[in-house]
């Protein structure tokens, strides 16, 4: 059975009198450990769907399972426990705390979750050891994203999901921080849905789901995704 089944995911929104349909009818299939890229330009629904699969948004219509259940017929309390517990967030901005160390940081992360991974293997999971006294101001973009994917990770997160996580990184470093996320989902059998407009970045995924004007427009498998150098 797939880890994630989308049916008809349907998700519309009214204000005033003007209706907009974010997601028209989406269906796709997720494999459990597998990284997932989400292709499309500004405004074809990537956010909406992302909001919906981390369970802070509900669709109109149609089923989302994770792992068998439907989270589209949570309640609003069901959805917070499914979010703190089972869904970790990677964001294009970092979302550091400022005045913590990079250990510090993901320290946060792991206190506040009972089955939390060890901060210091994950920590080496994404290559930080080195860098872990460090505080975010005296990291680079690239080793400042690692800290948030390990602050992600440390959760032991059965789904993440990433909003544009190369999006503020060069294409170099872009692709290293595609990496790190693809050896923690491998290590870790975490199933990781990646955001993204670029196309270079979303082709070294294990399956890249192209989404234009709300709907899913192609989804293609790569048997033997592009190896990053
Ligand atoms: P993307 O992430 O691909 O840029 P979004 O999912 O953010 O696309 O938006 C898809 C469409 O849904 C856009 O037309 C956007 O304006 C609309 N939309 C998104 N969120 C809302 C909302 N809360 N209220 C009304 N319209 C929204
Ligand atoms: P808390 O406030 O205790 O962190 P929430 O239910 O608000 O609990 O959040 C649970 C998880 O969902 C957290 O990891 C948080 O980072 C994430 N989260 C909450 N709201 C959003 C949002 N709008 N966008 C992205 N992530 C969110």
């Amino acid at each position: 059975m797939a880890y994630i089944e989308v049916i008809k995911e349907t998700r519309e929104f009214q204000n005033g009198n003007q209706r907009t349909v974010a997601n028209r009818d989406l269906s796709f299939e997720v494999a459990q450990g597998s990284v997932v890229t989400i292709l499309g330009p500004s405004g074809a629904g990537k956010s909406t769907l992302l909001n919906i699969l981390g369970g802070m948004d509900t669709p109109t219509s149609g089923q989302v399972l994770i792992d068998g259940e439907d989270i589209a017929q949570f309640s609003a309390k069901q959805l917070t426990t499914y979010r703190r517990q089972a869904v970790g967030f990677v964001f294009q901005f970092y979302n550091l705390v400022p005045n913590l160390t990079a250990r510090e940081n993901v320290e946060l992360a792991s206190q506040i979750t009972k089955d939390a991974r060890d901060v210091d293997e994950t920590l080496k999971l994404v290559g930080l050891t080195a860098r872990a006294g460090n505080f975010p101001a005296q990291l680079s973009g690239g080793e400042q994203q690692r800290v948030a994917i390990a602050r992600a990770v440390a959760k032991n997160p059965k789904l993440l999901l990433c909003d544009e996580p190369t999006g503020a990184l060069d294409y170099r470093t872009g692709k290293q921080v595609l990496q790190v996320i693809q050896a923690a989902a491998r290590e870790t059998q975490t199933t990781v849905i990646i955001v993204t407009h670029n196309s270079a970045i979303a082709k070294l995924g294990d399956q890249v789901i192209r989404i234009n004007d709300a709907q899913v427009q192609s989804i293609v498998h790569n048997d033997h995704p592009t190896p990053i150098e």
